[in-house]
């Protein structure tokens, strides 16, 4: 069985590089009937904060990337990562090292001088326990010395990496805590993982990691690292470049399936689709279509996805988005009147929308109460003549039978009395109905505000 992870440390928000590989290696177990486990690591006790954690967990939900079980602390694992290390000295595969810092520095400028390589090299690796001193000491894993580590990364392809390039890394520091590399094995190997997915910048760890794998005679799991996210002129991602966190994805006002999707385009691809839905990234998600570079942020791109996704999103689905979005921007909630309207008017709106601000601006018609205030643009289509127009218009309406036909009907025979197009008369009925000089059509917003309230707009505006 596939077991992915995701193991953010819990430092900051959810970065949107972070909420990809995420994504990623929840596809990748969602696909194949796997699954996908969360770890937080928050060894680094100075650093690590409850409401990073949080943010990260909101995060997540909001993309709808559920975890299978609880959320692992690593920092809760620490006795039996330390456990490891001990085995590891048991059956002589890791050694105390007694060298001082001191020392250390002694052997490495001695090295310089000499032109060897200043990787350390403890003099305690095969040195007799009898003669160790009572004196505190680290545990080091015992690196071979010769050959070769090899990585063969899904992504990346066969990383090679000599193994006198590797120092005999630390396990437990002189305090008996473990160290971060150790923890992630342990916890890896304990929790059944099977692929591991994550940024690039984690390739030199998978070496030193394989260490300890091989070490304990464990599995190692598959590794695929991918490139990180760039920024649009191909620049490593900063603030610069607009929003970092996930959470100002959601106040900005895209839709959760968009982000998914346009988060999987990302430096991953399946043919020429831009736009999927979950079902087809789930069943087409693979590793060998992760791309080998970083991959660039683009805006339009992502608009464009998320205005596919708002269209076929199901009303009620997508009123419920709307009001999370409306709070994670913190604005004003929908009254129940307006959610009522608004949802009445989705067929009409979503069409078109790339984000919920550009949906709620069309939806303006229906959020709005009456008397319907026109602001500056509409207020120009609505001169006296237009008023006057408005004015012989509104008796056709009251007999008119409200059906789409019937009321397209109604206004050409209406535009064609008067000696005009009926394009002519849609600017000032969309500044009567909308108090906006864009709108759905008019013939939308005559239906979703129903007679009554569509006679009274006009009659107002004409007056
Ligand atoms: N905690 C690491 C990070 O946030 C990820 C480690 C891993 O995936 O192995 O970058």
């Amino acid at each position: 069985q596939v077991v992915t992870r995701f193991a953010p440390s819990p430092t900051g928000y959810l970065h949107i590089g972070g909420a990809r590989t995420a994504l990623f290696n929840w596809l990748y177990a969602r696909g194949r009937g796997g699954k996908f486990l969360l770890r937080i690591e928050d060894t680094d006790r100075a650093r690590s904060t409850p409401e990073a954690t949080a943010a990260i967990l909101k995060g997540m939900e909001w993309l709808g990337l559920d975890h299978d079980g609880e959320a692992v602390s690593q920092a809760a694992g620490a006795e039996r990562h330390a456990e490891v290390a001990h085995e590891l000295l048991a059956k002589g595969a890791a050694y105390k090292c007694f060298s001082t810092q001191d020392e250390i520095e002694a052997f490495r400028e001695a090295a310089r001088a000499e032109g060897r390589s200043t990787l350390f090299q403890s003099p305690w690796r095969d040195a007799d326990p009898a003669s160790h001193p009572d004196a505190p000491y680290v545990v080091r894993l015992k690196t071979p010395r010769d050959g070769e580590t090899v990585i063969q990364d899904q992504v990346q392809g066969d990383v090679r990496i000599r193994n006198d390039q590797l120092d005999d890394m630390i396990l437990l520091r002189s305090d008996g805590t473990p160290v971060y590399m150790l923890a992630v094995v342990v916890d890896d190997h304990d929790m059944g993982v099977t692929h591991v997915i994550r940024g690039d910048d984690h390739l030199n760890n998978a070496a030193r990691q394989m260490g300890i794998y091989t070490a304990m005679d464990w599995p190692t799991p598959t590794y695929a690292h991918i490139p990180l996210i760039h920024g649009p002129d191909g620049k490593k991602l900063s603030k610069r470049h607009g929003a970092l966190g996930v959470e100002e994805y959601q106040a900005m006002g895209y839709p959760a399936a968009g982000m998914r999707n346009y988060l999987a385009r990302l430096g991953w691809s399946h043919g020429d689709d831009e736009f999927f839905t979950d079902a087809q990234a789930k069943e087409w998600f693979d590793l060998n279509g992760i791309g080998k570079s970083p991959a660039r942020l683009d805006f339009k791109k992502l608009e464009n996805i998320c205005g596919q996704h708002i269209a076929v999103s199901e009303d009620a689905a997508l009123l419920q988005e709307i009001k999370g979005y409306l709070a994670a921007a913190g604005k004003d909630a929908l009254s129940a009147a307006q959610e009522h309207g608004l949802l009445t008017a989705l067929y009409c709106l979503k069409e078109r929308a790339r984000t919920f601000p550009d949906l709620l601006e069309k939806a303006h018609f229906i959020l709005t109460s009456t008397p319907v205030e026109p602001d500056e643009k509409a207020a120009k289509s609505l001169d006296t003549v237009s008023r006057g127009i408005l004015g012989s218009l509104t008796p056709h309406l009251q007999n008119a039978s409200w059906t789409r036909d019937d009321l397209e009907a109604v206004l050409n025979r209406f535009a064609e009395d008067q000696g005009t197009k009926f394009g002519k008369l849609a600017a000032p009925m969309r500044a009567a109905l909308a108090g906006r000089a864009a709108t759905p059509s008019v013939f939308d917003m005559m239906l979703v505000l129903g007679r009554e309230e569509t006679l009274a707009r006009l009659t107002q505006a004409a007056a």
